[in-house]
């Protein structure tokens, strides 16, 4: 069963879109019907519009670790969207505070004394679920483990289509032990729902399973150190889609420095898996004007998942 009109508008009003709504049903009676109409929707096929697939011109990238000395060749001179600013990609998260701003968000660094050393920690290529999520939580990889609370696995459905990537834990996610619970999450849910997926029905992980100390930027030495686990999450759960939330997720999965702005719209790659890029929903937090794209995205990504 497809989801109602009513459901529909109820998840984007939940979303903070604003919905044209026909003058036969305007004013009160719209009201009435977003109050009325549940966002949840069923798990039942998703009610997307049909996306000009010949109008996206497709772009692989490379998305596995690269070669030890390509990050250096091409730094990611990345944007965060932890970094204070007004862009899409230069924004701090909503729900915590802002770092210092600083310039050195990809200090130099000895590529070939990182891969060794990451390499050598242990070799998660084979590790099955429960043997994953130990190694996880007993890394100790970079400095990151000194500060934090607990590791941040990810949670979800093990087989989803579906596989959301941010950034790193916040401090919420730090005490709770689970990606995306604090602002941003809430509206990750609603974004979630606005498909007619439930957050169970997906699988949410982070580039960093340990939580920045005061929300500053991952560094990219602890990028590396991390990317195994996930590369394994995404080996395990076979998603037909890989969503990319914000500047550092997709920058990273896909080794550029393109601003979101400029990478969404197009279907990548990780590997094998399809990749689509949108904003992270703390940015969009903080510009709701941009959530009409998101939700945009939201629905490419949806007949990517279809195979359109
Ligand atoms: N922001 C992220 O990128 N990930 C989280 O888990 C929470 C906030």
């Amino acid at each position: 069963m497809v989801a109602t009109r009513q459901q529909q508008m109820a998840c984007l009003h939940a979303m903070g879109i604003q919905t044209w709504v026909s003058r036969d049903v305007s004013g009160d009676i719209s009201q009435k019907i977003l109050k009325d109409a549940s966002c949840d929707m069923p798990d039942q096929e998703i009610p997307v519009e049909t996306v000009q697939a010949d109008a996206i011109s497709p772009q692989v990238l490379p998305g596995a670790i690269p070669a030890p000395g390509v990050i250096e060749d091409e730094p990611l001179s990345i944007v965060s969207e932890t970094q204070v600013g007004n862009t899409e990609a230069e924004y701090i998260r909503a729900d915590e505070e802002p770092p210092l701003p600083t310039d050195d968000f990809m200090p130099s660094l000895d590529m070939s004394e990182v891969s060794s050393q990451s390499t050598s920690v242990i070799d998660v290529s084979h590790l099955d679920w429960p043997a994953l999520q130990v190694a996880v939580s007993s890394c100790k990889a970079c400095d990151l483990h000194k500060a934090r609370t607990q590791t941040v696995f990810g949670v979800g459905d093990h087989t989803a289509q579906w596989m959301i990537i941010g950034e790193a834990p916040g401090a919420d996610e730090d005490k709770q032990g689970e990606p995306f619970v604090g602002r941003a999450g809430q509206l990750l849910n609603n974004m979630l729902k606005a498909l007619g997926l439930q957050r169970e029905q997906v699988f949410i992980t982070n580039i960093l399973k340990c939580h920045p100390p005061g929300n500053r930027n991952p560094e990219s030495e602890e990028i590396v150190r991390c990317e195994a686990f996930l590369q394994r999450q995404v080996a395990l759960v076979k998603p037909k889609v890989i969503l990319a939330v914000g500047g550092v997720a997709a920058q990273n999965l896909l080794k550029v420095d393109t601003a979101v702005s400029k990478l969404r719209g197009q279907r990548y790659h990780y590997g094998e898996t399809p990749l689509v890029v949108t904003y992270h929903p703390a940015y969009l937090l903080r510009k709701p004007s941009e959530k009409a794209k998101s939700w945009a995205d939201l629905k490419f990504a949806a007949a990517v998942v279809r195979g359109d």
